[in-house]
């Protein structure tokens, strides 16, 4: 399900709103009072004081929506990272990453932004490891183990094989 998203450019930067003149901005999408009180106990949202009425500046709640809205774009493409100084999913430069394997059973991967040449990072399942060749140049891949089994260096290569045996099926360890 996407998120309902809560247009920032209907607020006023320099002005100051109480929560019912909040729920009128976004009376369309059917923003309810108690949603927003979540927001300021929960979410992060500020106020301006602790007195009532409750009021909120203009820019606090175009900074919070905006972060807001950007949690629902997290999904991003398979071949795509999400950039935080971009605040969007952005192509890898050079489709160049490195792959860090994690014990946790999972890949992180980082590489720079196409557009702002920021690091970022990803984290993908271990099954995507053969996708992620196939995807990208993969420059480099670390193995962080804690040292449990220091001499087992054939740990992606070993589950590619055995992924190249059986069907389709997905097992890890
Ligand atoms: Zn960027």
């Amino acid at each position: 399900m996407s998120k309902r998203l809560y247009p920032h450019n209907r607020v006023r930067y320099w002005s100051a709103y109480d929560l019912d003149e909040i729920c009128a901005l976004f009376s369309d999408t059917g923003l309810h009072i108690q949603t927003v009180r979540r927001w300021i106990n929960k979410g992060g949202l500020q106020t301006i004081d602790r007195n009532k009425p409750t009021l909120i500046y203009g820019q606090n709640l175009i900074d919070f929506l905006k972060r807001q809205n950007s949690k629902g774009k997290c999904k991003t493409a398979f071949d795509q990272i999400y950039c935080m100084k971009c605040k969007d999913g952005r192509p890898v430069y050079q489709k160049k990453i490195v792959i860090e394997q994690h014990k946790g059973g999972f890949l992180k991967a980082s590489g720079l932004c196409r557009e702002c040449k920021n690091r970022m990072f990803k984290s993908y399942k271990m099954e995507d490891y053969g996708a992620l060749k196939r995807t990208f140049h993969v420059v480099d891949v670390l193995e962080l183990y804690d040292c449990v089994t220091p001499t087992d260096k054939t740990h992606i290569s070993a589950q590619e094989q055995k992924r190249a045996s059986e069907s389709g099926q997905m097992e890890l360890f």
